[in-house]
């Protein structure tokens, strides 16, 4: 099998070919410039992730919603769970980014963090 993606991992943006057999034990990689398109590739046929981005709700601020982010790539089938979990949660201000609002998620390792500051209605 065949697939043509283009590697994120830089912004160069290599066109990237992989061929790889049914069972995934047999994958190569062409048109990369360096080896993190190779790692790059085989991940997104063996195990696609991604960085998610959301909101969640946030109480008691200077905003409603607290954008947040998390810290390392999610498999990619974990995302729906995740996005349904962040619905449910609600995080108290005063926020800064880098603050947890969830750990470990699903035993992943991955954590979900403010991307910024928000204060509490009172400081305003
Ligand atoms: S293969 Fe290397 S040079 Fe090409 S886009 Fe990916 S990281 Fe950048």
């Amino acid at each position: 099998m065949k697939r043509n993606m283009t590697c994120i991992a830089c912004p160069l943006g290599c066109s990237l070919t992989v061929e790889y057999s049914e069972g995934l034990d047999d994958v190569t990689v062409t048109g990369n410039r360096c080896a993190k398109g190779e790692v790059y590739a085989r991940e997104e046929i063996l195990a696609p992730k991604r960085t998610v981005t959301a909101t969640v709700s946030l109480t008691a601020g200077e905003l409603s919603r607290l954008p947040v982010r998390t810290d390392r790539a999610l498999e990619k089938e974990l995302i729906a769970d995740l996005l349904t979990e962040l619905y449910r949660i609600e995080v108290s201000a005063p926020v800064a980014p880098g603050d947890r609002v969830l750990t470990d998620f699903r035993g992943t390792g991955v954590n979900v963090i403010a991307t910024r500051r928000c204060g509490s209605r009172s400081d305003e």
